[in-house]
């Protein structure tokens, strides 16, 4: 069968190859891809900068952004052919450390969980894929290729749930404003949910070019563009930093109203070093009760929330994400990034 590969490390590896039918081991049920979603990890990985393949390989299935169905499964499982599903990406570390050990596999503490298409597990990016029913999720049909949003709208759900339950620090915690930097997907998805509870909702780009504008209108949000230092006058109760670059990331510390909640979700290269009044974000944050804190990845309960929010969307809006689709033959130009591009998706169909 076709699969996307990359050889972790080397830059620019990537390509089409043919390899063996999954092997059983990866899981009882088989699934055939649909489409998968490309993000800046996979370019990251792509690039040489990130990932690691499995021990004793050079390439790695890339690929962490699934959408199949099913097309054979256990009869004593929850699944059946045709299901609409979409795989989780991270398996507990072997260990295993508590929350691995408690299906928290997001808040691993000892750093040797692996990640389909990541971390040293092949990947979804292949005409099939074999998996475990437990880290199988299953959609409504009527999600169609919007399902292949599931993944990146896991990493939100995680967000926003532990952003509130940091908000519940205090008993009578009621969020207003929301700002998010960056309308890429993951500032608009997080921005969608933001819609969802009801918040002002204000998204942050550095350019207006492209559907972003509309895309961010569309929602009953509003945007901006510039400098997130020239909006002073905004300062919101939650603030998701959705860009990773190391600037705006500096800028969101301390920008929130008192009791502020940032949640930084964008990852950053390392070697920025930048100004910082370090005393005067400290005196802000402490007098203000502020609190800064990072999410990555999405346990079980964060994909069924996904499923939830995105079956709560406007169909339409979510189809406005998917702003390109690529045949798998031609998988290395969804890597390439062009103007307008929101989500970029690789079809298999
Ligand atoms: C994926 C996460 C993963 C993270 C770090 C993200 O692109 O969506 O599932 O944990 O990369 O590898």
């Amino acid at each position: 069968m076709r699969a996307l590969t990359v050889a972790p490390g080397i830059a620019n590896s990537a390509g089409i190859e043919d390899v063996p039918e999954p092997p059983p081991s990866d899981g009882a049920v088989l699934v055939r891809s649909l489409a998968l979603g490309v993000c800046g990890t996979d370019r990251e990985i792509v690039a040489g900068l990130y990932g690691w393949a499995p021990p004793g390989r050079k390439r790695l299935v890339i690929g962490h952004e699934s959408l199949g169905t099913v097309q054979d499964a256990p009869v004593n499982s929850s699944f059946k052919r045709g299901d609409l599903v979409v795989g989780i990406v991270r398996r507990p570390d072997p260990v295993p450390c508590p929350c691995c050990a408690a299906g928290e596999w997001d808040m691993c503490r000892n750093g040797r969980y692996t990640e389909r298409g990541i971390k040293e597990r092949d990947g979804y990016g292949s005409e099939f894929f074999r998996i475990e029913p437990e880290f199988l999720v299953k959609l409504d049909p009527s999600l169609g290729v919007n399902g292949v949003l599931v993944e990146p709208t896991s990493i939100v759900a995680k967000a926003w749930d532990h952003t509130e339950r940091i908000g519940r620090r205090s008993r009578v915690w009621a969020p207003k404003t929301l700002l998010v930097t960056g309308a890429g997907p993951i500032g608009l998805l997080a921005a969608m949910i933001g819609a969802q509870r009801g918040l002002d909702v204000h998204i942050l780009d550095h350019n207006d070019r492209g559907p972003k504008r509309q895309i961010v209108r569309d929602l009953g949000a509003t945007f901006h563009v510039g400098e997130l230092a020239d909006m002073a006058i905004m300062q919101p109760d939650i603030l998701m930093e959705c860009t990773g670059v190391p600037g705006v990331v500096r800028d969101t510390l301390g920008h929130t109203a008192a009791a502020g909640i940032v949640c930084l979700l964008g990852v950053s290269a390392p070697g920025h070093d930048l100004d910082l009044d370090i005393g005067g974000l400290n005196r802000t944050m402490v007098l203000d009760n502020d609190a800064v804190f990072g999410a990555v990845n999405a346990n079980r309960q964060h994909y069924e929330d996904a499923v939830i929010a995105l079956q709560r969307a406007d169909q339409r809006w979510l189809d406005s994400l998917i702003t390109r689709r690529v045949p798998a033959e031609q998988w290395t130009q969804a890597l390439v990034p062009q103007k307008g591009d929101i989500k970029v998706v690789v079809d298999f169909s």
